[in-house]
């Protein structure tokens, strides 16, 4: 086919493409995946060229100015990829790019890319080091800014700086002279050498063996996604790293992961074991460090990258392999557009370049083990733990039992209620006796999550949101988690004056406070979003206690996963009520898995460990699936409920979220796409195909000064909702845009609060 017409995607949230026409002198070469300049509102601009055609869709079409790589900017897989993304979750290609491609590299090498690149530029003396300090005082005399700049290159050593740190026509003057070399070649941020100790690895246990020998043919390409389903502590990470070494020579890997600030032990590892760099994309990331990463990927320099979500967009060349850890995480869905998930995205990228998937977890989500169910993925098994130690012993504290009436919420003044029951205090000092770790688990960050004046009732709520404000004891101020607002701690009530208001619930602060004082003279360490919120602070959290500096650590879901402490035998989980209690279909789900990975960090090493779950409802099927290590029986009780109604894996959603900062125009709007949902899914509703549920307010209904309403549509297959919805996508997106309303499709959501 001629390519006399051109769809090039562009980095704006249009609908669709826009088409373009092709000069006669590019209808022969012009490729698919290739960066063209197009001519756009009176300027110009960049995009990705994804479609070709003979015919024009509309009249008035303009050129293309000029191509601007010789080879396809992407590759072919990547751009595959990005289209199926916009494509089945409903999302503008330009906001695909924009979560796909850095920005740095959309425009590089163009004009609008020119000051941004400076920043990305290095520079590097050219001759040593001695022979440039002798130019110095002749220089200094005829050209100041120029001696300045050597100057600081001889301090660098050899060493690339930031052009962006020196004067740039100065260093363009000693570019001319041969004294400077300019470039990004030099930089390597985000790569991360073979460790200097290389690690010998352990032989693989029987049931390791068994697994890896299925492994080891998916690597050819072409296979099912591999589910492995192995206990915490089985071996997982030791079959990923197995498998990377396997790969054929010249194919690539990609290992997900949930959350960076979780990877240092996996990332040791690699490094330890793997006898070429790594690369580390994650969203921290500056512009410049994204820059240079995603060039040194795209040229094939890396054999390995491990990321988060995002990282399913690296552009890999020739990739082999792609590892989803955790898999049942919902940080590798993205709650806005475009609202894809990593770990589906995985899947259909390796279909499209033949490489093997392996999903990793011990607690499968409902949606991949039905998948192994009806035989869309291979499962293996690993049911033991590598070091041929039981699975920790779990038990249940009933708090009912410990609770005198009244006690639950505040007693007297100035006493508080004891947040640890007594066995689990005398649990954890038998351990700290023995000189073993202990883990205090408790879902909630901040000190107190309700304040409430006891003499007129009035609460204290953040202004912009329907929520209450959370206590911060370091700071002693009242924060919201949702939007941010901070406002200091008042004595009084605001409401009445009166002296009485009293702090309710509890959060890690307060957890932690509270073992201070049960455990005098140990350290104590705490690991939640407050601590973590700093580059790298979360890591250190993690070395200390790995190192054995601290004897207790405290934290949120970020203690849960993936951690191994050797010295760890007892973990104690505070409140899986708040997981429980949570108005969404997932909350079991959720408190499972999170019981389930928490208790796994307790007796990785030498000697068993020991779990105790305090909870209000200690019959819960959740927990006590997690008591008894039954996955299969939480996975049984759990779909035959799903199936009951209608939810996944059974059925797909699509949810439709709207927000707004008037209330009445919302729920008009709400109730206006509501009805045109149903008219245009009448017909697959009549089919059973598809239910519309809603308008309703979401769970949260108000934040950042926006009121939140939300339709579900629950659908079988995914297609007979989507199919209509992306058709009619535009003009929903324009009722909602007319009534000052914001709207949000989000296919297969995992978040409904
Ligand atoms: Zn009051
Ligand atoms: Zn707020």
């Amino acid at each position: 086919m001629t390519a006399r017409y051109a769809d090039i995607a562009l980095r704006l949230a249009l609908p669709g493409s826009l088409q373009f026409g092709v000069p006669e002198n590019l209808q022969e070469s012009l490729r698919i995946g290739q960066r063209v300049m197009v001519p756009l509102r009176g300027g110009r601009d960049v995009g990705y060229v994804v479609g070709i055609s003979e015919e024009p869709k509309v009249r008035g079409i303009r050129p293309i100015e000029r191509v601007l790589d010789a080879e396809p900017h992407l590759p072919d897989d990547l751009l595959e990829l990005m289209l199926w993304v916009s494509n089945h979750y409903l999302a503008p290609i330009g906001t695909v790019l924009r979560a796909a491609v850095p920005q740095a590299v959309h425009y590089e090498g163009t004009s609008k890319a020119v000051a941004r690149e400076r920043h990305f530029l290095t520079a590097v003396a050219a001759i040593p080091a001695e022979q440039a300090e002798a130019l110095l005082p002749d220089l200094a005399l005829r050209a100041p800014a120029q001696a300045v700049a050597l100057a600081a290159l001889c301090r660098a050593q050899g060493r690339p700086i930031p052009a962006s740190t020196l004067n740039r026509a100065a260093l363009d003057a000693l570019q001319k002279k041969g004294l400077v070399t300019l470039g990004s070649a030099g930089m390597r941020r985000g790569i991360l050498p073979p460790s200097e100790t290389p690690v010998e690895p352990a032989p693989l246990t029987p049931a390791q063996a068994a697994v890896f020998a299925r492994i080891i043919p998916a690597l050819a390409g072409g296979a099912k996604p591999l589910l492995v389903q192995g206990v915490t502590g089985s071996g997982k990470t030791e079959l990923y790293l197995r498998a990377i070494r396997a790969l054929p020579a010249g194919r690539q890997a990609l290992v997900l992961v949930p959350e960076v600030s979780l990877t240092i032990q996996l990332i040791r590892h690699l490094r330890e074991r793997l006898p070429f760099p790594i690369a580390v994309w994650h969203h921290q990331l500056s512009d410049g460090e994204k820059f240079d990463l995603w060039r040194a990927i795209r040229r094939g320099e890396v054999r390995t990258v491990v990321g988060t979500r995002s990282a399913i967009f690296a552009p890999l060349p020739r990739l082999g392999l792609i590892v989803v850890d955790e898999e049942q995480e919902a940080s590798f869905k993205q709650e806005d557009t475009p609202c894809y998930h990593a770990r589906d995205a995985a899947i259909v990228r390796a279909e499209r370049c033949g490489a093997a998937v392996i999903l990793g977890s011990a607690t499968p989500s409902l949606e991949s083990r039905r998948n192994a169910e009806v035989d869309a993925f291979t499962l293996l098994r690993l049911p033991g733990r590598y070091t041929g130690l039981p699975l920790p012993e779990v038990e249940i504290v009933d708090l009912r039992t410990f609770a005198a009436p009244g006690r639950r919420s505040l007693g007297a003044r100035g006493e508080a209620p004891r947040l640890i029951a007594p066995p689990l205090i005398d649990a954890a000092r038998e351990a700290l006796d023995r000189g073993d770790q202990v883990l205090f688990f408790l879902n909630r960050r901040g000190f107190a999550p309700h304040t409430q004046c006891r003499a007129c009732g009035a609460g204290v709520s953040c202004p912009n949101c329907r929520v209450s404000l959370v206590f911060h004891a370091p700071e002693r101020s009242h924060l919201c988690h949702y939007c941010g607002y901070r406002v200091e701690a008042p004595d009084v009530c605001p409401s009445c004056g009166a002296a009485e208001l009293r702090l309710s619930g509890s959060g890690t602060q307060r957890l932690e406070l509270e073992i201070r004082t049960a455990f005098p003279g140990r350290e104590v360490l705490r690991l939640d979003r407050d601590t973590a919120s700093r580059k790298g602070a979360g890591a250190r959290v993690v070395a200390d206690f790995e190192s054995g500096r601290a004897d207790i650590l405290v934290g949120t879901q970020l203690v849960a996963k993936g951690l191994h402490f050797p010295r760890l035998t007892l973990v104690g989980v505070i409140s899986p009520d708040l997981l429980l209690n949570l108005p969404d279909f997932r909350a079991a789900e959720r408190a499972f898995s999170l019981v389930a990975q928490v208790a796994g960090r307790a007796g990785r090493g030498e000697r068993a460990g020991r779990v105790l779950v305090q909870t209000w409802q200690p019959d819960h099927y959740a927990l006590e699936a997690a008591r008894t290590h039954d996955y299969e029986s939480f996975y049984a009780r759990e779909t035959a409920f799903r199936r009951e109604l209608d939810y996944p894996p059974f059925f797909d959603l699509v949810a439709l979220r709207l927000d707004g900062p008037n209330l009445s125009r919302l729920g008009e709007t709400a109730d206006e796409i509501g009805a045109r949902l149903r008219g245009m899914l009448g017909r697959a509703e009549e089919q059973g195909a598809c239910r519309v549920l809603g308008p309703v307010p979401a769970p949260l209904e108000k934040i950042r000064n926006r009121w939140r309403s939300q339709i579900l549509v629950k659908a079988r297959p995914l297609e007979a909702a989507t199919g209509p919805l992306r058709a009619a996508a535009g003009s929903l997106h324009e009722a909602a845009r007319s009534a000052g309303v914001r709207l949000l499709i989000d296919v297969s959501p995992l978040n409904l609060m």
